[in-house]
């Protein structure tokens, strides 16, 4: 039995990519629902089952556990790619037991040229989209003009909105951003016709079905990007369209506030996908290092990520903005071999100090981080079943982080696969 107290929501504490997808795998061992709340195909998770490697992007990752999954209504969702990973599951011989609230909003291939066109246009200052049109869907969405699951299941309505959409799409495409872009809205409607037949078998409203197993069974949120990902609150613009802070289970699921739970997902070290101010970067050697050892290229992009010291003011912001009640450690084994660690303390600007990310991006980008240096070690963790056999400088590391950030850690990551992981008792700094 575990001793993580359901619901629980599960929240990248950085950029995105901490882990959350190896982490929700463990935990749904003893969850029964397992729900995506945010976020679309551009959040990409890895979950490693023996020598089976599971890239998803839209599922939930408690597929691998056979469980229950939910894709809520804050999720947007690119039929294509949800088909195609619904078979490449059962391709694996898994069952997938899914449902997907018919308000989640669709992407639709005029939103993926949007995204590309206004990237290209943005030039030097562009967001680092994955031009998969997500953020594209989710302001349709908010200007309430997007095609919704539930549209597929009404074909007159939708081939009025495909050709009213798309024509007024394709005039800001032609004309503001120049491009010479045509579609073929016939083909459109009737490719998502057929997505509908093929979706109709897994759409439920997942409001009610949260709300009832919430009363009755384990039920953990899995959540996309990052902590500072998140639009408001993160380093805006070069965040993601949606809430990515764990509050957005209550509109995004449609479920009232109450009491969750909150694990929060923290990289031993940073990254960050796409442009945006990153104090803690490493340009030189140590940060090739990271990147090398750690794989850190995109799950869905194959981008390099970029690479950094773990950074305590980020993480301070979002433990305050996401609540976490506890901490899981990821991938401290690619720290391993390194002769000393660096870890940002505060940062500066012109002797100012501060110990959270600042309101204003602008100061944001001038931030100097202040650092403490923590000595390294070289023994190989990816093999280890026990704390105790962890080097005490790893668990300095460790134990530092909790108590800078007044927040438990409860798991310690050490590889890629499901049984590399450590759980902490109370005395080891953990729950
Ligand atoms: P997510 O977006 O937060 O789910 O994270 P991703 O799956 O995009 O990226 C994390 C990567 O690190 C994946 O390739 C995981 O298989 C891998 N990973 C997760 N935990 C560990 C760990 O403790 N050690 C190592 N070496 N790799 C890990
Ligand atoms: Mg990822």
């Amino acid at each position: 039995m575990s001793d993580i107290q359901y619901p629980l929501v599960v929240v990248g504490a950085q950029w995105g990519d901490e882990g959350k997808g190896k982490l929700v795998d463990v935990l749904a061992q003893h969850a029964d629902v397992v729900i995506r709340y945010n976020g679309g195909n551009n959040a990409g998770h890895t979950v490693m089952v023996g020598d089976d490697v599971f890239k998803l992007s839209l599922l939930p990752s408690g597929v691998a556990q056979k469980k229950h999954l939910v894709i809520a209504q804050g999720c947007v969702v690119d039929p294509k790619v949800l088909l195609d990973e619904i078979q490449m599951i059962q391709e694996h011989h898994l069952p997938v037991h899914l449902s997907i609230d018919p308000r989640v909003h669709l992407v639709m291939p005029y939103h993926k040229t949007l995204d590309r066109a206004t990237e290209l246009w943005k030039g030097k200052k562009a967001t680092g989209s994955l031009h998969l049109g997500i953020g594209y869907c989710y302001e349709d969405k908010n200007n309430r003009f997007g095609i919704r699951l539930d549209d597929l299941f009404h074909p007159t309505i939708l081939k009025e909105k495909i050709i009213m959409i798309s024509s007024l799409h394709l005039k800001r495409i032609q004309m503001v951003y120049g491009q010479k872009e045509k579609f073929n809205i016939n083909a459109i409607y009737h490719t998502y016709l057929l997505y509908g037949k093929k979706l109709k078998k897994y759409t439920e409203d997942t409001s009610i079905l949260v709300e009832k197993a919430m009363k009755t069974k384990n039920v953990l949120f899995e959540g996309a990007h990052g902590t500072l990902l998140d639009p408001v609150f993160g380093t805006y613009p070069y965040t993601v369209a949606i809430h990515t802070i764990s509050g957005g289970i209550f509109p995004y699921v449609g479920i009232a506030p109450q009491a969750v739970n909150s694990l929060g997902i923290v990289k031993s070290y940073t990254t960050r996908v796409g442009n945006g101010p990153f104090p803690t970067e490493l340009h030189e050697a140590t940060g090739e290092t990271l990147r090398a050892k750690g794989h850190e290229f995109g799950t869905v992009s194959k981008r390099p990520r970029r690479c950094g010291w773990l950074d305590i003011p980020a993480l301070r912001t979002a433990t305050r903005l996401s609540g976490f009640t506890s901490l899981a450690i990821t991938k401290l084994d690619v720290l391993s071999g390194l002769p000393s660690i660096n870890v940002c303390v505060s940062y500066t600007i012109n002797k100012k100090r501060y110990t959270e990310i600042p309101a204003s991006t602008y100061e944001y980008e001038h931030c100097k981080p202040v650092y403490r240096r923590f000595r390294g070690w070289n023994k190989d963790l990816s093999g280890l079943t026990s704390w105790k056999d962890v080097p005490i400088e790893a668990k300095r590391y460790i134990h530092f982080i909790a108590k800078i950030l007044h927040t438990p850690i409860s798991y310690v990551s050490i590889g890629p696969k499901r049984n590399q992981i450590l759980r902490l008792t109370k005395q080891q700094g953990g729950l």
